[in-house]
């Protein structure tokens, strides 16, 4: 059995995915060593959600990614019978050339590197992963799949910053992400719902992370994110789209640095700094603190505004598609999103979407509603099998 190994690499996590290959990848076991450096934890779990490893390590066992790696290799060269044959890794940026997965060589790895700057906390960790795979097998194909990829080929007038012209061509320009989640989904929608696929829809993927992205015949044509993956909606902890001044302030009268301004910015802020509660919306949910229902009814505002913005964008809309681990496991926040929908025609049937049917809209609702699962690992699955078969 030939098997695709699939890595996202964070900063103090490594996740992993292993796929059989077969006349359709077949997902085998999920795993991730997290707390590396710090409290290092190693779980994997089978298809059927069982726990399979759960060993704890020292920080000095499992002090960097690398070593994290090591683990990881050791432990599924015991497992599987299968013979390795490639790996698929999530690679944030693909900067303003790459419009496809590529394979790896010490060559791109090199060019990878250029866009370090354009995402300092997750490129950084990608590529290491790549790099140490690429020193200890050289031989195995790693291909990259980039979160910027699906939106590449955006009318420039949706790309630009209206900032001096000469930092587009410096690479300062909108770029959008989660551009895996959304290729997956448009994917799937072909097949769901091959007609409203054709058509003008807007994919809300709502979970740690959150953006929304509008299709047209399967194609990005805007995304709420930008620069960076802080723009547009708030998020489990990063702020989302905020006036340039407040930065402006912040730095002149509050005397922050950059460092202290990115921590704040990516770690405090979104749903966890607004109610100082959580960044978790099952907690928000839960509590009847006033500063939870603030929180979470300023996301379903920003989402709402956002679906306008997406929709004057598309010049109309057919469908709006909830997916990630709010809009795939939350009936509550569906209906309220839905609410702020119904001007464009939305109306939610409350049974399909308490028992999470795939159509959640009534029959005669002017658009449809959906919830799509996503499978960013299955998508980076697909195109890698995709490098090493053609
Ligand atoms: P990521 O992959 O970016 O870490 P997920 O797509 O897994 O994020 O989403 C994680 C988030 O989904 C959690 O922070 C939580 O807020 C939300 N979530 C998961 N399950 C539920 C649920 N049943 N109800 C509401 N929110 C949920």
């Amino acid at each position: 059995m030939d098997t695709i190994l699939v890595v996202n690499a964070g900063s103090s996590s490594l996740k992993f995915e292993v796929f059989a290959v077969g006349t359709a990848l077949v997902k085998l076991v999920k795993g991730q060593v997290e707390g590396i450096g710090t409290a290092p934890h190693f779980t994997v779990k089978n298809t059927n959600g069982e726990q399979v490893v759960d060993r704890s390590y020292t920080s000095g066992d499992v002090p960097d990614l690398a070593a994290a790696m090591h683990h990881v290799g050791t432990w599924l060269r015991g497992q599987h019978e299968g013979q390795l044959v490639a790996v698929g890794h999530r690679v944030v940026h693909g900067g303003p050339d790459y419009a496809h997965p590529v394979r790896v060589d010490q060559h791109v790895l090199e060019d990878l590197e250029r866009y370090v700057p354009l995402a300092p906390l997750h490129q950084p960790n990608n590529l290491a992963a790549i790099r140490t795979l690429l020193e200890r097998r050289p031989d195995l194909p790693q291909i990259a799949c980039f979160d910027t990829a699906f939106h590449y080929g955006h009318d420039p007038v949706t790309d630009h910053y209206a900032i001096p012209a000469h930092f587009f061509a410096e690479g300062v320009r909108r770029y959008g992400f989660h551009g895996l989640s959304y290729e997956y989904v448009a994917g799937r929608l072909r097949n769901i719902a091959p007609d409203i696929a054709t058509g003008r829809v807007i994919v809300a993927h709502l979970g740690s992370g959150a953006s929304m992205c509008a299709l047209r015949d399967g194609h990005s044509l805007e995304c709420t994110f930008g620069f960076t993956a802080l723009d547009g909606l708030p998020m489990g902890t990063r702020c989302g789209q905020i006036d340039p001044g407040v930065l402006l302030y912040l730095i002149d009268q509050g005397s922050m640095t950059s460092s202290e301004l990115q921590d704040m910015l990516y770690n405090e802020s979104g749903l966890k700094g607004l109610s100082g509660i959580s960044n978790d919306v099952r907690d928000l949910l839960a509590s009847d603190d006033a500063r939870a229902a603030l929180a979470l009814d300023h996301f379903v505002h920003r989402i709402s505004l956002n679906a306008g913005a997406l929709a004057a964008a598309l010049g109309g809309l057919e469908a709006f598609v909830f997916t990630a681990g709010i809009g795939e496991n939350s009936p509550i926040m569906r209906e309220r999103i839905a609410k702020r929908l119904s001007w464009l025609g939305a109306q939610l049937d409350p049974a399909r979407n308490e028992t999470g049917e795939i159509l959640v809209s009534t029959a005669d609702s002017r658009i449809a509603l959906y919830v799509v699962p996503t499978d960013e690992e299955l998508m980076i699955a697909q195109h890698t099998l995709g490098m090493i078969t053609v």
